[in-house]
């Protein structure tokens, strides 16, 4: 049994076992149609998508389709699967630390539990120095020059 992912005629994707290679795509499962058999979602390293962050993954009942039992496995799926990925690939999962602070010096690089906060706080104030009087200078720049091509 081999798994592969298809895609049908109106876009659904599903996940589905052949006995071998050669075998012919079932139809969709949601509507029936033909699909066609797709390459392997999860490829890094050759550019293929790691799937939705956990930024973009549905919080609400209303994003899960009110508690609609497919969409739900959809989402548990994908979860899953990015669980496995970043288990593998921990750089994917980013910093996952509650953020103290996001403000002020912190816009760029936010405080998070377990910083050293006298570090942190002399190094955002450093980059804040450095990045911020260079915004204004490009910034002011910037603008003026739109300006003149807007009009
Ligand atoms: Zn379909």
């Amino acid at each position: 049994m081999i798994l592969y992912d298809y895609r049908c005629r109106d876009g659904h994707n599903f996940e589905a076992g052949v006995a071998s290679m050669s075998e012919p795509a079932p139809a969709c499962p949601r509507c029936g149609s033909a699909a066609d058999k797709r390459p392997s979602r999860v490829q890094i390293g050759n550019r293929a998508s790691a799937g939705p962050s956990r930024e973009q993954m549905p919080k609400s009942w209303n994003a899960v389709g009110r508690g609609d039992k497919e969409t739900i496995r959809h989402w548990h799926d994908l979860a899953e699967k990015r669980e496995n990925l970043e288990e593998r690939y921990p750089e994917l999962a980013g910093d996952r630390r509650p953020v103290l602070a996001h403000e002020g010096i912190f816009h760029d690089r936010p405080l998070r539990a377990g910083d050293d906060i006298g570090t942190a706080v002399s190094e955002a104030l450093v980059a804040d120095a450095a990045s911020g009087s260079a915004h204004s200078h490009v910034g002011s720049r910037a603008s003026a020059t739109n300006q003149g091509s807007a009009a």
